[in-house]
């Protein structure tokens, strides 16, 4: 079974000139507030309505005095995603395809099980990294996503379970969708910032997880900024190969990356790097590539989560057994390290690691070269 096809046929209409608080996180709500004469303490009441009640109507945010509704309605809006596809796979992840202004939609993915339900969230529509086993890479570049539409997809999930199943809400998020979050860094940290705000979501930093290629520049600045948790698409455990499957690496080499990631973790007790790392049936997968492997990370507190391939249709990789996976990760035990292998999940809906591939209706844009693209995203 494959995903339907869809036709992204309508936008949602011109941008709207009044500012969208559903994208704020509580410093920009104090500061919008203040902008309005009003005291800190609005944030706090307008985060628990927006993000917790669901509430996207002034008039009913009755905590607020009725002067303070009507000038919220002048100058602002509470606007909430759509989907335009709602998909389930035989194991139960969800897929969702929700619109976004223009003709860009963008995927969200839940993962239920026994004892949480997680959330893979995007950060972009496309990627401009091009790691060579990625779809969303293959697809390239189509723009950023704003803070609204990132946390949107958070508000949007929680409504539809909590109408399924009264109490029941996303308990994990990993922003592990579509995109290169570090390369959105403006927009996902005030995102992330939401979703571990008590008024807001309330989810611990070990229940956000950001995914990221290794974009060094952005690790420190996210370290200044941040205690969310990390993992790394590490993917191979030298330089040679991995410039070939994560290009980013010519830029930033694994060196610069493990050092960025010691950083990252050095204030932080009792923290530790998950390590992704793509199964990719006789390129990265040998004994020998985890002896390296071990060798690499040993000083670093790590867990490896090992990822078998998820085909797609330009693929020019397979998975690794099953055989060769245990053995891996019989190595990597061996020498002392944790590491967990993903079991599959929603690959009948293309909904699985790396299958997500907005619908873009906008097919026609150029594409940048990749060094033109990467600077592009990065301005
Ligand atoms: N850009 C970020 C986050 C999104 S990708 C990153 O690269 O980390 C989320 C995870 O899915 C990454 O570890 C990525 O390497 C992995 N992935 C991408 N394509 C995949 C594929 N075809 N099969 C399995 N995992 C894949
Ligand atoms: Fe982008 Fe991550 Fe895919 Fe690489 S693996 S192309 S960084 S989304």
């Amino acid at each position: 079974m494959k995903s339907v096809p869809v036709k992204v046929v309508a936008d949602n209409g011109p941008a709207s000139s009044k500012i969208n608080l559903l994208g704020l996180d509580r410093k920009g709500l104090e500061g919008f507030f203040a902008e309005l004469g009003e005291k800190p303490f609005r944030a706090s009441q307008v985060l628990k309505w927006v993000h917790a009640r669901r509430v996207t109507d002034f008039s009913a945010m009755t905590d607020l005095s009725k002067g303070l509704r009507e000038k919220l309605e002048a100058v602002a809006e509470v606007r909430v995603p759509e989907a335009v596809l709602d998909q389930r796979s035989a194991d139960g992840t969800r897929k969702w395809l929700l619109r976004l202004d223009g003709s860009n939609a963008v995927e969200t993915v839940l993962i239920p099980e026994k004892s949480r339900d997680t959330l893979c969230i995007s950060s972009q529509v496309g990627c401009a990294l091009e790691c060579s086993f990625c779809s969303t890479g293959v697809q390239g570049f189509n723009r950023n996503l704003s803070t609204a539409e990132i946390i949107g997809q958070l508000w949007y999930v929680n409504k539809v379970l909590a109408e399924e199943e009264p109490g029941r809400q996303v308990t994990n998020v990993v922003f592990m969708g579509m995109g290169e979050p570090l390369l959105n860094f403006k927009q996902v940290v005030p995102a992330s910032e939401l979703m571990k705000d008590d008024h807001a979501y309330g989810l611990s930093k070990r229940r956000v997880t950001l995914s990221t290629s290794g974009v060094v520049p952005y690790l420190y600045r996210l370290a200044d900024v941040s205690d969310i948790s990390l993992a790394v698409s590490l993917h191979a455990p030298n330089d040679e190969l991995r410039n070939e499957l994560v290009p980013i690496n010519k830029r930033y080499p694994i060196e610069k990356l493990l050092e960025a990631c010691r950083h990252y973790i050095a204030d932080k007790p009792h923290r530790r790097i998950t390590w992704e790392y793509v199964m990719l049936d006789g390129v990265n997968d040998t004994d020998e590539h985890a002896r390296q492997l071990a060798r690499l990370i040993r000083d670093i507190p790590s867990k490896v989560n090992l990822i078998p391939f998820n085909p797609f249709p330009e693929a020019r990789y397979r998975r690794s057994s099953d055989a060769r996976i245990q053995q891996f990760s019989n190595i990597l035990s061996r020498a002392g390290l944790v590491s967990t292998t993903r079991k599959t999940r929603g690959d009948d809906i293309d909904g699985a690691c790396g299958q997500l591939v907005g619908k873009v209706a906008d097919r026609t844009k150029r594409r940048f070269k990749r060094e033109q693209r990467l600077q592009h995203v990065m301005e």
